[in-house]
């Protein structure tokens, strides 16, 4: 039997409600694949300025490390929003993704069939299907770049700073492409190289990278455009390989084309199998605790960290094929509801999802 350590986060709001659920299918299937789950229930976010006056304990890192993977709710919410900038419970995210060296970020858009109607865009742009991931890099470029304040011509300005250096490049790049050898082999590289140097250098390490991977269809395109195209017909997408500024854009971007934040997950990956995984959504206050909130984007996760931290893409499969079931047979959270379908609580829905695997 194989056995893994899992942190787990719930954090606060519907982080709690979501990771309940998506706990139990993980039970599930492990136990399918002869497989131990040890888990260790950990406090970050609000949840954790309450108990120990700070976003991230140190316990809750240290925990972390000696884990395979780290399974994330969401954190955040109205009682702590009055807190100074470095005090808040979103800090405590930052601190996971660099205290861990998270540094390329994972996020698949995909259209359900049967919840195409919930997208924004036109049936004939919708039809033609979508199904992309977006690898942005985490850790580096203008949110972690040098910035401040200066008085330039007697004015008061500000700058922050756009630099990679080419190991950080190259090392997003082999995720992007590796991943597109799982997917359908197409790398889209966005940059903005027509004005940007950093971009200049991500485009050609980006070709250098390429090489090794030459199954792998690479095209580039400048960021604008990519915005554009994303609604115009985003079907033309695999894989999106981007720096932090522009996937931090773009990932919503795409997010929104599905039409369902419910349904979003993501992951966080570094060189070796560790990754946290989370749902891109916040921690929705306004529905939590209620039974409300749609728990199939951390069931999503947990299939994620089940495929890319543990080694079982068939267990992810699993789970996902589950999830469309459930979907076909028209049980809906209130969040992607449509007429004549069956409404359905938190809790009845990962019932649901545990019952198909
Ligand atoms: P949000 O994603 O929490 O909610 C936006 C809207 O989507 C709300 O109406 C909410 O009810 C709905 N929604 C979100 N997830 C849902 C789900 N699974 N099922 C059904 N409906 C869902 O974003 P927000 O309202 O801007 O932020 C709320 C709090 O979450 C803030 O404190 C914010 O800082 C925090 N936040 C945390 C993360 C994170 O932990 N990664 C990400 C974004 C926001």
């Amino acid at each position: 039997m194989k056995e893994f350590k899992i942190a787990v986060i719930p954090g606060d709001g519907i982080g709690v409600d979501i990771t309940e659920q998506a706990l139990k299918v993980m039970e599930k299937v492990a136990a399918k694949y002869d497989t131990k789950l040890n888990f260790t229930e950990l406090k970050a976010g609000g949840c954790a300025i309450d108990a120990f006056g700070t976003p991230l304990p140190t316990e809750t890192l240290e925990e972390c490390k000696k884990s395979d993977a780290v399974l994330l709710g969401a954190v955040g919410g109205p009682k702590w929003d009055t807190l100074p900038g470095d005090q808040r419970p979103e800090k405590a995210l930052l601190g996971l993704r660099g205290g861990l060296g998270l540094y390329a970020n994972l996020r698949p858009a995909k259209v359900y069939d049967v919840l195409k109607s919930a997208s924004p865009l036109k049936d004939s742009i919708i039809e033609k299907g979508v199904d992309l991931l977006v690898v942005r890099e985490l850790v580096g470029g203008i949110y972690f770049g040098e910035r401040g304040r200066r008085t330039v011509d007697g004015l008061n300005a500000a700058y922050d700073t756009e630099q990679y250096n080419v190991e950080e490049i190259k090392r997003i790049a082999h995720v992007a492409f590796k991943s597109a050898m799982k997917r359908n082999k197409k790398v889209t590289s966005v940059d903005k190289a027509n004005i940007l140097e950093a971009s200049r250098l991500w485009r050609e390490t980006v070709i250098e990278v390429s090489k090794e991977y030459p199954e792998v269809e690479l095209n580039h395109l400048y960021v604008d455009n990519t915005a554009m195209q994303l609604v115009k017909d985003p079907s033309q997408f695999d894989v999106i390989l981007t720096n932090n500024i522009f996937g931090d854009i773009l990932s919503d971007e795409a997010s929104m084309i599905t039409g369902s934040i419910g349904m979003l997950a993501s992951s966080s990956l570094r060189e070796d199998s560790f990754g946290m995984y989370e749902p891109i959504h916040g921690s929705a206050p306004d529905i939590a605790g209620m039974d409300l909130a749609n728990p199939l984007a951390q069931i999503l996760s947990a299939a994620m960290l089940f495929e890319y931290s543990l080694g079982m893409a068939e267990a992810a499969r699993d789970i996902e094929a589950a999830i469309e079931r459930v979907l076909n047979n028209g049980y809906r959270t209130g969040d992607i509801y449509t007429e004549g379908m069956k409404k359905v609580g938190t809790k009845e829905m990962g019932a649901l999802v545990l019952a198909e695997i």
